[in-house]
């Protein structure tokens, strides 16, 4: 079911609006099975903690540390399942207190990414890419797009309302039949935004 609400756009007030559910995605790790086992060890297998509001995503009871080039972040999560890369997900805000670079991309694409340095309880993993900032993004299924009116890869503007109202451009539409209706924005977005708790967007046409 669609939660519809009426606009608090100043110029579409009245237009009834999809509101969009906002998720805050904290600083992760995803890892290939191979990648898995160099860290946590020989056949292990990803304990599943919880559920993610995407189809068959979930948090796992595992953390690691990464290590850059001038501070270490500790119990950072590990996501599965296990992908056919290994990627870390960080904020702007972290890749200046690890003091190593990261480029803004859309999850998947690693090439050429930044370095960073994993450690695990049984093993550690010097990487020369898989460090992205997370580009923000709206996750949809077919049917969400088209009463969203939005086309896979698209950018769109939304407006995340409050007391630190805020717009955010260049979201990108990601259409898939698993995913459910969410936009992804990092700490860094969210805590200018103001995002806490159930927090809804709308986007601005
Ligand atoms: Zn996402």
């Amino acid at each position: 079911m669609l939660l519809t609400t009426y606009s608090t756009y100043p110029y579409l007030k009245n237009i009834l609006m999809i509101k969009i559910p906002v998720e805050v995605s904290a600083r992760h790790v995803h890892l290939t099975q191979h990648d898995l086992e160099v860290l946590f060890g020989e056949d292990f297998v990803l304990p599943k903690a919880k559920e993610l509001s995407q189809t068959g995503e979930f948090a796992s009871t595992e953390v690691v540390a990464l290590v850059g080039a001038k501070n270490k972040i500790e119990n950072v999560r590990v996501l599965g399942p296990c992908r056919t890369f290994t990627q870390i997900e960080v904020s702007r805000t972290d890749c200046f207190f690890l003091g190593n670079q990261a480029p803004l991309r859309l999850s998947g694409k690693v090439i050429r990414s930044g370095a960073i340095k994993i450690i695990g309880p049984k093993g550690e993993l010097d990487l020369t890419e898989g460090l992205i900032v997370a580009k923000r993004h709206l996750h949809v299924n077919p049917d969400e797009a088209r009463d969203l009116g939005v086309l896979n890869n698209q950018n769109i503007k939304i407006l995340v309302d409050g007391p630190r109202q805020t717009i955010f451009g260049e979201v990108e539409v990601r259409v898939n039949e698993n995913f459910n209706m969410n936009v992804h924005l990092d700490t860094d977005e969210a805590n200018a935004a103001g995002v806490v708790g159930d927090t809804y967007c709308e986007i601005i046409k």
